[in-house]
């Protein structure tokens, strides 16, 4: 099938379009390259042997969008393409509603006067708010605590009304735990623009001697070491919990399904850390410093219903994780 990714660029869209790929699936890169670089697609080329088409424009350009869907015949969308940081989302919310949820509205109607009915969707176990018990599952109550995660879940309940009202689309809605780690060969994987937000690309950065020290944000959460839990899956995992969801949509009948991608394990911020030292083999500085506002101590998902729905596990360890994300940034910092 031939299927468009919006923001294929990025982490997990370039992930995801190897392992689609892979799995036989011709695929378009739709990005506008605002938190990501077009020699991104050159790697994905050189690691699928495939031509990959680029459209570079903004989602909420519906023309292009629309024309993208017809000169390419797209039998199936994977939409990752927004915003996400949460901090900027705080900062810039108009930038945040603008870029994600117009921007999807944008994808839907091309969508909608093309006929074309079959989505996948970056979701975001974020939309679970404060965990009100763990681990997560599908059913947990939704809530969003900040412009990013209410992007989300805008979108969400936006597609289920789109379901709702035309049952012929296949919508899955994939809540991501905690995406880390790279591809093997090191070609392709997490480089944010400055200093990062998120713990696994922080703490390579200090590896790498980038950066002089990670923060550890608190280390009196009710948690067994007092740090942070959460669940962190590879990406190569998660790429292929998408290719599993596109099959899915395919041979199931038409609705909207909800899935959780995460491992079901949670690590703390100090098991990462170790982790990650003993993969690179050399001691990683940290202090302790405050709480990082609306951080919450422990989040993990239940994982049963990807596995028994889509026959996707998450297969990958914390030893692979740390071990893609150094091969990656030894790359990247010319080690
Ligand atoms: P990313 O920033 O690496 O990739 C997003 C891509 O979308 C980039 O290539 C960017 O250039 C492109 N893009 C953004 N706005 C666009 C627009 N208006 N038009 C065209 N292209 C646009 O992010 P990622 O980590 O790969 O995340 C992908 C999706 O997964 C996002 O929707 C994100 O919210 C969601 N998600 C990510 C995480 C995570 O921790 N990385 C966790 C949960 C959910
Ligand atoms: N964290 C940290 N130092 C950092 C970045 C993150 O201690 O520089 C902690 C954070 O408090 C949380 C965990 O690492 O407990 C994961 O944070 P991340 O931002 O990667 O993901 P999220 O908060 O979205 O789960």
């Amino acid at each position: 099938m031939n299927i468009l990714l919006t923001g294929g660029a990025g982490y997990i869209g370039s992930h995801a379009a190897v392992a689609l790929a892979s799995a036989g699936h011709q695929i378009v890169v739709f990005d506008n390259f605002c938190n990501s670089r077009p020699t991104v697609v050159d790697q994905i080329r050189a690691l699928t042997g495939q031509p990959i088409p680029v459209v570079e424009a903004d989602l909420r350009d519906t023309a292009v969008l629309l024309g993208a869907l017809t000169t390419h015949g797209i039998g199936a969308v994977v939409h990752f393409a927004g915003l996400k940081a949460v901090g900027e989302s705080v900062a810039k919310p108009i930038e945040y509603y603008a870029n994600n949820v117009q921007g999807t509205i944008s994808l839907l109607q091309a969508m909608q006067a093309k006929g074309l009915k079959t989505l996948v969707f970056s979701s975001s176990a974020t939309v679970y708010g404060d965990p009100q018990y763990l681990p997560i599952d599908e059913a947990h109550p939704t809530a969003a605590t900040n412009p990013y995660g209410r992007t989300k879940l805008h979108i969400e309940e936006m597609l289920a009304d789109v379901a709702r009202a035309d049952p012929q689309w296949r919508i899955a809605r994939l809540r991501y735990f905690n995406p880390v780690g790279a591809h093997e060969s090191g070609l392709i994987g997490e480089d944010p623009n400055g200093i990062p937000n998120n713990l696994m690309p922080y703490i390579a950065r200090v590896a790498a001697g980038q950066l002089p020290h990670l923060n550890v944000f608190g280390n009196d959460y009710d948690t067994p070491d007092g740090t942070g839990v959460r669940d962190y899956i590879h990406v190569v995992d998660l790429a292929q919990g998408h290719v599993a969801a596109v099959r899915y949509l395919l041979e199931h009948a038409p609705g909207l399904y909800t899935f959780n991608l995460g491992t079901g394990q949670g690590y703390s911020v100090l098991e990462m850390v170790r982790a990650f030292e003993a993969v690179a083999g050399r001691p990683l500085p940290f202090t302790i410093a405050p709480r990082r506002p609306g951080d919450i101590a422990s989040c993990f998902a239940k994982v049963d219903l990807a596995a028994s729905a889509l026959g996707w596990r998450a297969t990958l360890g914390l030893k692979e994780m740390c071990e893609s994300t150094w091969r990656f940034q030894q790359r990247a910092a010319g080690l």
